[in-house]
């Protein structure tokens, strides 16, 4: 259920505000001499349902650290729009008959938002596993950004048997596989970062909003508070000492730009933005 379309008393206020606010946003010049800055706003969409909590001594640390802890992990996408032009960070699983499927797709979501799907100019992905790659294919027309180590390891079919996520990009879609960071809309205020460790292509992204300040996503360079305060590895990392050289870049970053952080999969992060179909600004 969704407040955006029947909505009564304060819900109905709560919209409406939001639809005014979305009404300046395309308003507002993107480009152009003179013209204010594009307007920049991040959603936070949900992109899976959450299994029970996860006894994350398992699979998430290589130092044998959380004996026995458990964290509700969750599944997070982003949309992020930039005057017209929108950026999709991340695409969560595919809708299937898997329990932790997405109840609705990201095309759906953004319907909500009054976004269609050709609006969407980029898909950018923090890394290959197959819950950050499950829904990118609805997006065929956008130019996908990714770090090129994991674009070699997708583009790979024996690396990776399912390519059905990735299927337009193979067969002529523009794909921009990245070696460094990337200034998405060219003006900073929404930077790809590169942060290898997790995979060896992962990024990370960080977004400047006029009113809330900058924001970073850390795509899974952390997956729960006690992971990312302890500088904790997961067992599954590709490599140890890239994911430790990326947290402390990250964090660096984080301290000079008094950023909110926000761990994708943390249930306790996502209060941290308006709730959808609010946006942060
Ligand atoms: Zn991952």
């Amino acid at each position: 259920m969704f407040a955006a379309h029947a909505p009564a008393g304060p819900a109905r206020s709560a919209a409406l505000l939001i639809a005014a606010s979305a009404l300046l946003a395309f308003a507002s010049p993107a480009h152009g001499q003179g013209a204010a800055p594009a307007a920049v706003t991040l959603t936070r969409l949900e992109c899976g349902t959450n299994a029970p909590p996860t006894d994350v001594g398992q699979r998430f640390s290589d130092t044998y650290a959380y004996n026995g802890l458990k964290v509700q992990l969750v599944y997070s996408c982003y949309v992020i729009r930039h005057g017209n032009d929108v950026l999709v960070w991340d695409t969560g699983f595919a809708k299937s008959n898997a329990p932790t499927s997405p109840k609705q797709t990201i095309p759906e979501l953004l319907g909500q938002l009054d976004i269609s799907p050709a609006q969407v100019k980029y898909v950018g992905l923090s890394h290959y596993h197959g819950d950050h790659i499950g829904q990118a294919s609805l997006f065929p027309m956008a130019t996908l950004l990714v770090g090129k180590s994991d674009w070699d390891v997708l583009s790979d079919a024996k690396a990776t048997p399912n390519q059905a996520p990735i299927a337009p990009w193979l067969s002529g879609g523009k794909v921009e596989p990245l070696t460094g960071d990337r200034d998405v809309f060219g003006d900073g205020s929404v930077m790809v970062l590169n942060m290898p460790g997790h995979t060896p292509g992962h990024r990370a992204l960080l977004v400047r909003l006029k009113d809330m300040g900058n924001v970073l996503l850390t795509g899974d360079l952390a997956h729960f508070h006690e992971n990312y305060d302890s500088n904790g590895v997961p067992s599954f990392n590709t490599d140890r000492a890239a994911t430790l050289a990326s947290l402390d870049r990250f964090k660096q970053i984080a301290k000079n730009l008094k950023a909110t952080v926000i761990i994708q999969h943390d249930q306790r992060d996502i209060a941290k933005l308006p709730l959808f179909p609010a946006m942060a600004k």
